[in-house]
C-alpha cells in the first residue's frame, strides 16, 4: 500500500515539477510549483523506504494530503492549460484510495479531491467553471471502476496461477453441492491432495519452477476428470477435489489414478459426505487422511471413510441396546466320532449403512472407533448366558464355551477383571471359559496382555493361540505367551486333500502341541476325509463346516439334546 502511494507522490511530483519547468513565465509561482512537486517526489521516497512501519490508519491523511499539494500546485501554476493539464493527477488519488480503502473512505477521498478540483479551476482567472468538471469528471469514474474492480478481485473465485477454482470458490461450491446431495440423497466424495516435495522444489529450484510443477500438475489431473467432477487448489501445493455422488471405493481409485498419473510425490486423503454433515466436518476428515497418508509413509491415499463414522455410530448404538447377537460353532471331539464338547461364540451383527460388512470388518470397526471392549463385553456376556443355559441341558460333561478376544483389548489393564466380573454375574465356570487369542495380534506380548492371560489363567481360564501358523510363529513367542490350547489355523486343514499326503506341518505342529503340553483344535474341517487324517494323525479336537455352521443358541440346546437321546423340555 505505501509503495504504491509512495509512488504516485514520485511521479505526480516529477509531472509538477516538470509542468513548472516548461511553463514560460511566472518565475515565483513556478518556484513554489517546483517546490510542492520536490515535497511530493521526497514524500514518496520516504514511502519507499519506510512506508512499511507506517500505521495504516495514516494512509487516507497521506492521500489527502497528495490532493493537497495537487491543489496547492495547480493554484499556484502560471498558465491555465498547464494548471487543467496538472488537475489529470486528481485520477491518482481516485486510483489509490479506491484500490486501498473502504468505500466510505473512498468517497470521501474522491469527493475531497473533486471539490479542490472544482474549487482551484473554478477560481482561476479566464476560465470557465465548469473547465474542472473534466478532471473531476475523470476521477470519479475512474474511481468508481477501480472499486469495483478491486472489490471484484478480492471475491475471486479462481486461481490464477492453474485456473482452478481457489479456496473461496471451492467452498462455495461444496456448500452447494452438499446442499444439492441432502435433497437428492446423495453421497458427494471429497478428495484432498497435496505433493510431498514442492517445497523442496521451490527451496533449492526456484519459485518458477515450482509454479510450473503445480501448473502441470493441474492439467493432467484436470485431463482425467469428469466435467462434473470438481478439481480446486486450495493454497499452496493442496489440491481438492469434489466427486458428486461417488463412491469412496471410486474415489479412492480415481485418487490412485491421478497419484500415477504425476511424477511428483503426492500424499491423498479421501472421505464421504454423511447426511447433516456440514462442509468444514468433511473437509477435514479428508485432511486427516492427507496426515495419515504422511504418517504412513508419504506418496498414499489414506481413505477417512464417512461410512465408517456413520458404521461406529451404528455399532455403539447396538451394543447399548444388546442388539449384537452371537452365533455358537460345535467343537467336536474326533476319537467319539464328532460329539460336541464345546462351542465356539462367534459375533453377528448386519450394518444398515455397510450391508456386506462380516465379522472382521465389524471387529476393526469396533477396534478403529474403541468400541471393541464393549463389543467383546458384550459378546461375552451373552454367549456365558447361553453356554449356562446349554450347560443345564447336559449337565452331566462340562461344556467348553470358547470366546475371541480383540488383541487391543488384551493390552488394556483392566481386562482381566472385566472377564471376572462377567463371570461373577452370569456363573460361568471359569475352568469351562477358553479366551481364544490371535496370534497375528502382536498387542497379545504386550506386558499388560501378559499379566492379563496369567491373572486369567490364575483364575481357571484357559488360553487358546487362535489362527495357529498363521502369524509370526516362533517357538520363543509361543513360549511368551501363556497359553494351554493351539487353534491350527484352517489353511493347513484345506491342504488335505483327497489326492495328496498328509501336509508334514500338521504333524510337527502336532508333536509340538504334545512336547509343550497343549491341547490342539483343527479348523476348518470341510469333510469327512479331512477328520479322518486329522484323526490319524492324532488330532482330538476339531471344528468345521463338516460338523456344523456357527448357529443360534437354541440350535446347539437342539442338537446337544438329540446327540444323548434326551426327551426335550428345555428353557426356550
Ligand atoms: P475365527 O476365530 O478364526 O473364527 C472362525 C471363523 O471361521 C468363523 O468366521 C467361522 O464361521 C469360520 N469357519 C468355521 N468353520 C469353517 C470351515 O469349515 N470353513 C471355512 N472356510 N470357514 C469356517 P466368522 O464367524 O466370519 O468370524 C471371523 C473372525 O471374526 C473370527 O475368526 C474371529 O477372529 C473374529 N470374531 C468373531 N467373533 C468375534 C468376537 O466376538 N470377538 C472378537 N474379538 N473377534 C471375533
Ligand atoms: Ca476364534
Ligand atoms: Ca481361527
Amino acid at each position: 500500500m505505501s509503495w504504491t502511494t509512495g509512488a504516485f507522490f514520485f511521479v505526480g511530483g516529477l509531472l509538477a515539477a516538470t509542468v513548472a519547468a516548461l511553463t514560460g513565465d511566472g518565475l515565483g509561482s513556478r518556484a513554489i510549483v517546483f517546490g510542492v512537486g520536490l515535497v511530493a517526489v521526497l514524500t514518496g521516497i520516504l514511502l519507499y523506504l519506510m512506508g512499511e512501519r507506517m500505521p495504516v490508519r495514516a494512509h487516507p491523511i497521506l492521500v489527502s494530503l497528495g490532493t493537497v499539494l495537487i491543489t496547492v500546485a495547480i493554484h499556484w501554476l502560471p498558465g491555465n492549460t498547464a494548471a487543467v493539464t496538472l488537475s489529470s493527477l486528481y485520477v491518482f488519488v481516485a486510483c489509490d484510495a479506491a484500490f486501498f480503502f473502504s468505500t466510505p473512505v473512498t468517497g470521501l477521498e474522491i469527493a475531497f479531491a473533486v471539490v479542490c478540483c472544482m474549487v482551484v479551476t473554478g477560481t482561476r482567472e479566464h476560465l470557465h467553471w465548469w473547465i474542472g468538471v473534466i478532471p473531476a469528471g475523470v476521477a470519479v469514474v475512474v474511481g468508481v471502476v477501480v472499486t469495483i474492480l478491486a472489490r471484484m478481485a478480492a471475491e475471486a473465485d479462481i486461481d490464477l496461477l492453474t485456473g482452478l477454482l481457489n479456496r473461496r470458490g471451492f467452498d462455495r461450491l461444496l456448500n452447494a453441492e452438499i446442499a444439492k446431495a441432502g435433497r437428492l440423497d446423495q453421497r458427494p466424495a471429497l478428495v484432498v491432495a497435496d505433493l510431498d516435495r514442492l517445497q523442496t522444489i521451490n527451496a533449492h529450484l526456484d519459485q518458477p519452477t515450482g509454479d510450473a510443477v503445480l501448473q502441470q500438475v493441474a492439467d493432467i489431473w484436470g485431463d482425467l476428470l469428469e466435467p462434473e467432477q470438481t478439481l480446486a487448489r486450495l493454497g499452496g501445493d493442496l489440491f481438492a477435489v469434489l466427486l458428486p455422488d461417488t463412491t469412496e471405493r471410486t474415489a479412492v481409485g480415481l485418487t490412485d489414478r491421478m497419484r500415477a498419473a504425476i511424477t511428483a510425490d503426492c500424499s491423498a486423503g479421501v472421505t464421504s459426505w454423511q447426511p447433516g454433515e456440514p462442509a468444514s466436518m468433511l473437509v477435514s476428515r479428508a485432511d486427516v487422511g492427507r496426515y495419515r497418508a504422511k504418517q504412513a509413509g508419504r506418496n498414499l491415499t489414506r481413505l477417512e471413510s464417512g461410512q465408517r463414522i456413520a458404521l461406529a455410530e451404528e455399532l455403539r448404538r447396538a451394543i447399548a441396546e444388546d442388539k449384537v447377537e452371537v452365533r455358537y460353532q460345535p467343537i467336536v471331539s474326533l476319537p467319539f466320532g464328532g460329539k460336541v464338547v464345546g462351542v465356539e461364540a462367534l459375533l453377528r451383527w448386519s450394518s444398515a449403512t455397510e450391508p456386506g460388512l462380516g465379522p472382521n470388518g465389524v471387529i476393526r470397526a469396533a477396534e478403529e472407533y474403541n468400541l471393541i471392549a464393549d463389543l467383546d463385553r458384550v459378546v461375552l456376556r451373552r454367549a456365558c448366558l447361553d453356554a449356562a443355559r446349554m450347560q443345564r441341558t447336559v449337565p452331566d460333561f462340562d461344556l467348553t464355551l470358547n470366546v475371541n478376544v480383540s488383541g487391543l483389548e488384551l493390552a488394556d489393564s483392566d481386562y482381566a477383571n472385566r472377564v471376572r466380573s462377567t463371570l461373577r454375574s452370569t456363573g460361568w465356570h471359569a475352568g469351562q471359559l477358553v479366551l481364544e487369542v490371535t496370534e497375528t495380534q502382536l498387542e497379545a506380548e504386550s506386558p499388560n496382555a501378559i499379566d492379563n492371560l496369567n491373572a486369567l489363567r490364575d483364575t481357571g481360564v484357559h488360553i487358546a493361540i487362535d489362527d495357529f501358523g498363521t502369524g509370526y510363529s516362533s517357538l520363543s513367542r509361543l513360549a511368551a505367551i501363556p497359553s494351554d490350547i493351539l487353534k491350527v489355523d484352517r489353511s493347513f486343514v484345506a491342504a488335505i486333500t483327497a489326492d495328496s499326503p498328509a501336509p508334514p506341518l500338521l504333524g510337527v505342529i502336532k508333536a509340538l502341541s504334545k512336547a509343550l503340553d497343549m491341547e490342539v483344535i483343527a479348523e476348518g474341517v470341510e469333510n469327512a476325509h479331512q477328520a479322518a487324517v486329522l484323526a490319524d494323525l492324532g488330532f482330538s479336537l476339531a471344528q468345521g463346516y463338516h460338523y456344523s455352521v456357527p448357529r443360534t443358541a437354541q440350535a446347539i440346546l437342539d442338537e446337544l439334546i438329540e446327540q444323548r437321546g434326551m426327551v426335550a423340555h428345555n428353557e426356550r
